[in-house]
């Protein structure tokens, strides 16, 4: 869907919002108006054919008040320096809502991924790390993986770095295969995390998830995962959509038995038993649970009138213009916003550089032990917040809880005055 690139406008409205409710520090507000620092660099590829291809590509560092900047590297044809920005701000409250000592910035580069080979892909990712070599470290900014990267590419970050830089520091990127000091339960844990938080909605709320219906938009590693973990608590997956189309039934969709569909036919498409259905008819779905896991701005003034769930649990980094979310309000629609629904993967980032920092490594079970009390303590805080009547729904109480903690932060630094 192709919308007026204004990301980064949409993140500062959100702000905004939470900003007055809480009488937030104008000084705070100011110092977090702009990202810190943006990089764009032109990386330089020898392709399979002989010629040399340059490619655009950015990393945004949006604020480090409490820690290193963090957040993950996107390969798409559509990734621009506004967007980048946004998600580098959203990892900026992420954080913070979540109680991480991360800072947030976010990566983006300009390519298509479906039209480079194993060799371009990776000669890309390298000349990625080198271009950018000079603002990340273990200690300054850590990379992770996001849209179209994966753990295979952070291994070859964390190589590339190694060479750049002549000291091998697992600790530069997190979501890196475990045979490179990447923490088990990694890959689940964005998926994992949107199951926590949507369990402990469900208990505070009143719905009964046994039997809840979903309907998914992206069936990547977070849709896919979400889908699965929600599977298991019970919820009924009645709609699933990819870039390529989607399936609808009923009466129920099998996540394990769809993702193994996917891996062998390229798409969600064609599984057996169920019919076609479109990303938009997806969004239209009357069900329980809504969870957009693909893109941003997939509601919007446009569509967000003809939504039927009770839920948007929100998967996807920014997936909800403020137009829609005002409609979604008013229709009653409750919203659980991304900087709380997809935290499990940056909450499993920080345990990951953490066991890089002691070369002391967790048992899965560990791992999951420990997001599940960071997702339900942050639904807590952002629960309890927006009851006490000052956010008007969660998505503001969520920035109010994330806004207090990098205010408190920012004057004892002494980044405000006092
Ligand atoms: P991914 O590349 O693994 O999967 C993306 C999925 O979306 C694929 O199934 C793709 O086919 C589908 N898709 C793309 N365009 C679509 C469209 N127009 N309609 C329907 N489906 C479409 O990416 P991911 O890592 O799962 O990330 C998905 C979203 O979650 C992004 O917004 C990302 O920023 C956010 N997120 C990811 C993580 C993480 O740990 N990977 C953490 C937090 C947030």
């Amino acid at each position: 869907m192709s919308q007026p690139c204004r990301h980064y406008e949409v993140v500062s409205q959100l702000v905004e919002k939470a900003a007055i409710a809480m009488q937030l520090d104008p000084q705070v507000k100011e110092l977090l108006r702009e990202p810190m620092r943006t990089l764009t660099v032109s990386i330089p590829v020898k392709m399979d054919d002989h010629t040399v291809k340059v490619f655009k590509a950015f990393r945004c560092q949006h604020n480090n008040v409490l820690g290193p900047f963090k957040g993950g590297i996107r390969f798409h044809h559509q990734a621009d320096e506004d967007e980048v920005k946004s998600l580098a701000a959203l990892m900026t409250y992420k954080c913070a809502l979540v109680g991480l000592p991360f800072g947030g910035a976010k990566g983006g580069v300009l390519c298509d991924p479906s039209q480079l080979s194993a060799g371009e892909l990776e000669r890309l990712s390298r000349g990625f790390v080198r271009a950018i070599a000079p603002i990340i470290g273990p200690d300054q900014d850590i990379p992770a993986p996001d849209m179209n990267t994966n753990a295979k590419i952070m291994g070859w970050f964390v190589d590339e770095f190694a060479q750049v830089r002549g000291v091998y520091q697992p600790g530069v990127v997190t979501g890196k295969p475990v045979a490179l000091g990447g923490s088990q339960g990694r890959t689940e844990a964005t998926g994992r995390g949107i199951m926590y938080v949507t369990r402990e909605a469900a208990t505070a709320f009143g719905l009964e998830l046994k039997g809840a219906t979903a309907a998914i938009q992206g069936f990547g590693n977070v849709g896919s995962y979400a889908a699965k973990f929600l599977y298991d608590e019970g919820c009924k997956i009645i709609a699933v959509t990819d870039i390529f189309g989607g399936v609808y039934d009923p009466s129920g969709i099998d996540p394990y038995q769809l993702k193994e569909h996917e891996l062998k036919t390229g798409s969600v498409r064609g599984f057996t038993g169920t019919s076609p259905i479109s990303s938009q008819e997806l969004l239209a779905l009357k069900c329980d649970i809504l969870i957009p896991a693909a893109l941003g701005n997939q509601l919007t003034a446009e569509n967000a009138g003809d939504v039927k769930c009770e839920w948007v649990v929100e998967a996807a980094n920014g997936p909800t213009t403020p137009e829609a979310d005002e409609i979604l309000q008013r229709k009653g629609i409750l919203v659980i916003p991304d900087i709380l629904a997809n935290a499990g993967g940056v909450t499993v980032s920080y345990f990951e550089w953490v066991q890089n920092n002691y070369s002391y490594y967790w048992s899965e079970e560990e791992v999951d032990q420990r997001l599940e009390k960071v997702m339900a303590d942050a639904f807590d805080e952002v629960y309890e917040t927006y009851l006490s009547g000052e956010g008007t729904t969660l998505r503001v109480a969520a920035y109010m809880v994330a806004l207090q903690r990098l205010a408190k932060a920012m004057e004892a630094r002494g980044w405000v005055t006092t």
